[in-house]
This record gives structure tokens, C-alpha cells and sequence, in this order.
């Protein structure tokens, strides 16, 4: 590592399998994009779509382009592409709603499966607030004697399981720290214990490896605007296994989600298959934005690739970082060990939000996680091994003239 130069980063760019896959998104020059784990790069053939689906579809075939321009399939078609990305054979998938509303679906649809004593969603304190939220108003809709939550640390989780426990609900990769779970241990200990398993893989699909079927999981929710390049607000996913998808419905029982919705019966009776988790007409602009990114971006990507550039591109930025910032207060707040990392690197600082915005103000881009963490995802198919080097480079140029601590980069923003 040491002794490495710019020309060497270059010479990786030169090397790399993905290199080219930069080109399927519209990235201006000179900007350094390391938050595509927040809102991920627009892939360059959206616009056009989404332009053609406007005038064309809505505009010239209008209500027509459900039938014939397949609308009314785009959340199982989405949901399987998806679900090729994350291990789950076709069927189990469904494209839709904020990863929030999934969530509601699935944890209720959980505790009607389970025996009635158990009644815990067990997750850790260091989940994505939503996810804990959404625990938090099942359980005053049902009340504490049908759901409660119970929070420990996440490495504690398995050492938590008993009797009351329904489910457990967790995020694969944690967003803050980046560590990320082993989810075939996890679930079959979970499993083990009588309880059902659900992962949020927002930081997961499309950042490395999932096998969802494989590690046999039960339930799983994701985010579509983050590494999958859906953009802003993009649908989420979610994720029921084939041997219970039948077996319960859930609450929001919408008519997209009916087994019949033209036939316009007054009565509920969910459809067979993923569809019945569907809820009311889906955001067909957005859908079809998110299927476009999935198939321009993702066609031919092996993601066992993707993951082995994601771990050497956070190994280079570690490295590099507490070479060249050495004494200027940094400590590393995610894994070194590559198997623990998802595809993020969070540094603790005490100044960290203007560090931040002094770093975006030279066009690169990470984000700051409250209360201290400058955070940087690598999304190995537009991230490029230089842009790592230049990165640190402008980071150490920042803090050697202390240039973070004018005011304007300690003023607070309403999105962080
Ligand atoms: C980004 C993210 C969400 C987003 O939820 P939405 O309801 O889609 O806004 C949920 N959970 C986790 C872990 C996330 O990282």
C-alpha cells in the first residue's frame, strides 16, 4: 500500500472488469459520486424511457397501455428482476409501495402465522428508524398483547431468542456502520427457535451477493432508489417465500392485491401468488424508471464481481484515508474485516457534518450520518478505483488547511 500513486489507481481503472459499466450511467465530469448507497447514479438509458412512456404510452395510448404496453405486469415483472439479484427464484418478489409499507405488510402478515404466545418482533437499537417505526404502530393497532418490540445489540440477537419471540427483523447491512450480518447463520438459528426470519436488504440488493433462498429466509423488504438506480422515491420490494406465500394476507388488502380486481366483487379474497401483497395501482412512471435501470444496468453484472471490487475499493479507502489523514481525528467506524462489510466505509468525527460539506464543495459526495459519521458507499459500477485516490486526496487537502471550519459548512440542511 504504501508508496502507492495516482498512476497505480489509473492502472487499476485499466484492469477492471466493470470498468466499462460506467458508461450505462450519466455521472458529470470531475464529480465524485460516493453516496449511490443514499440515492444511486441515474442510469443513462431513464430518460428516454421515461420520456417514451410519457408521450408515447400515457400520451398516445393512454388507459390502453395497461393491457397493451403491460403496465398492470410491472410489479411482478420488476419484483422477479429483483429478485435475480438477491437469490430468489420467480414468484416471490413484487416491486412497490416504500419500503416502509412492505414492512407493515410483512410483520403483520408474520405474527397472524405464528403460534399466539409469541408475540415479540425482537430487532436491534441500530436499525433503520423506520424499520423500528413501523413495529411501533402495529403495536398500537394490535395492541401489546398481540406485538411487542424488544430491542438488543446486534450481535446479541441470537443470545435473545425465546419462546415469546415471532419474528426477528433485521438489516442485513447496518446503515450507519456498514457491518453486515451472516444471514444464512442467523436465520437458522432464528429458525431454530421456533421464529421467523425478515431482512431488510436496502443496503444489500445490488451491493453484493444475497441468497435469499438459499439461507432459506422468510420475509424480506428493500429499497429501490439506492444501489438499484431506480431514483428518487423508487419503488421498494419485498420478498415472501414461495412456502408461505399462500399461507396468510396481509392487512392492506388493496385491489390491486385481489385475486379478481376488474371483476369488482365487494368482498376481499387475496390473489394467489406474490400479487395479493400488492395494495393499490402502482407508480407506473417510477415502476418503469426502475425497470430500466435494472435491465441497462444490471444485465450481464456478475455480482460476485461487484463484490470483490466493492471490497477492495473500501480496503484502498481505509488504507488510504488513515494514511494521508493520519492525526486529523478520524477513527474508522465500520469492520476492516471484509466479511463483516457491506459496501460502505463510515469515519467517526467530532466535525464530521462540515467535514462533510467541505468535502461536497469539491465535488465529492459521501453523506453525514448523525450524530458523527462521514459515510461513503462504493457502487462498484460507475465507482471508479481512482476517484477513491482523488477522494482522499481532496479529504487530506481539507483537513491540512482546515478548510471545513468556515461557517457556511457548519449551517444544517434539512436532508443530511
Ligand atoms: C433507505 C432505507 C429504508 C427506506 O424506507 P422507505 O420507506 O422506502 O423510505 C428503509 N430501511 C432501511 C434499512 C433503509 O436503509
Amino acid at each position: 500500500m504504501t508508496g502507492q500513486t495516482r498512476a497505480d489507481f489509473l492502472k487499476m481503472d485499466q484492469a477492471d472488469p466493470l470498468g466499462k459499466c460506467r458508461d450505462r450511467f450519466l455521472l458529470r465530469d470531475g464529480l465524485i459520486y460516493l453516496d449511490g448507497n443514499s440515492l444511486g447514479a441515474l442510469p443513462a438509458a431513464v430518460p428516454e424511457r421515461v420520456q417514451r412512456a410519457i408521450t408515447g404510452e400515457w400520451g398516445k395510448d393512454l388507459i390502453s397501455s395497461w393491457n397493451v404496453n403491460r403496465w398492470i405486469d410491472l410489479p411482478q415483472r420488476v419484483g422477479d428482476r429483483i429478485g435475480a439479484l438477491v437469490g430468489a427464484a420467480p414468484g416471490q418478489v413484487v416491486a412497490g409501495d416504500s419500503t416502509s409499507v412492505n414492512l407493515f405488510k410483512l410483520l403483520a402478515a408474520a405474527l397472524k402465522m405464528v403460534p399466539e404466545g409469541r408475540r415479540v418482533i425482537l430487532s436491534d437499537p441500530g436499525n433503520f428508524p423506520t424499520d423500528l417505526y413501523m413495529v411501533q404502530g402495529l403495536r398500537e393497532l394490535l395492541g401489546e398483547n398481540r406485538c411487542q418490540l424488544r430491542l438488543v445489540e446486534e450481535t446479541e440477537i441470537t443470545g435473545a431468542l425465546d419462546d415469546d419471540v415471532a419474528l426477528v427483523m433485521l438489516t442485513h447491512v447496518n446503515f450507519r456502520s456498514g457491518r453486515m450480518h451472516d444471514m444464512r447463520a442467523v436465520t437458522r438459528a432464528v429458525q431454530a427457535s421456533g421464529a421467523l426470519m425478515l431482512w431488510d436488504l436496502s443496503h444489500s440488493a445490488g451491493a453484493l451477493p444475497v441468497d435469499l433462498d438459499g439461507c432459506n429466509a422468510d420475509f424480506a423488504v428493500g429499497c429501490g432508489y439506492k444501489y438499484l438506480n431506480g431514483g428518487p422515491g423508487a419503488p421498494a420490494f419485498l420478498y415472501v417465500a414461495a412456502r408461505h406465500r399462500e399461507q396468510v394476507s396481509q392487512p392492506l388488502s388493496g385491489w390491486m392485491g385481489h385475486a379478481s380486481p376488474f371483476v369488482f366483487d365487494i368482498d376481499y379474497t387475496p390473489a394467489a401468488g406474490v400479487g395479493r401483497y400488492l395494495c393499490g395501482t402502482p407508480p407506473v412512471l417510477a415502476m418503469l424508471a426502475l425497470e430500466t435501470a435494472l435491465e441497462s444496468c444490471w444485465s450481464g453484472v456478475d455480482m460476485a464481481v461487484v463484490r470483490e471490487k466493492s471490497l477492495r475499493l473500501g480496503t484502498l479507502f481505509i488504507d488510504l484515508v488513515e494514511q494521508r489523514c493520519a492525526g486529523h481525528g478520524f477513527s474508522l467506524a465500520s469492520p476492516r474485516e471484509n466479511a463483516l462489510r457491506g459496501s460502505q466505509v463510515s469515519f467517526a468525527h467530532p466535525e464530521g457534518y462540515a467535514i462533510m460539506q467541505a468535502l461536497i464543495k469539491a465535488d465529492v459526495v459521501g453523506d453525514f450520518r448523525a450524530p458523527n459519521l462521514l459515510r461513503f458507499g462504493f457502487t462498484p459500477l460507475y465507482t471508479r478505483y481512482v476517484d477513491i485516490w482523488d477522494a482522499v486526496d481532496r479529504l487530506a487537502l481539507i483537513m491540512e488547511q482546515g478548510s471545513w471550519n468556515r461557517p457556511e459548512f457548519h449551517r444544517r440542511a434539512a436532508v443530511t
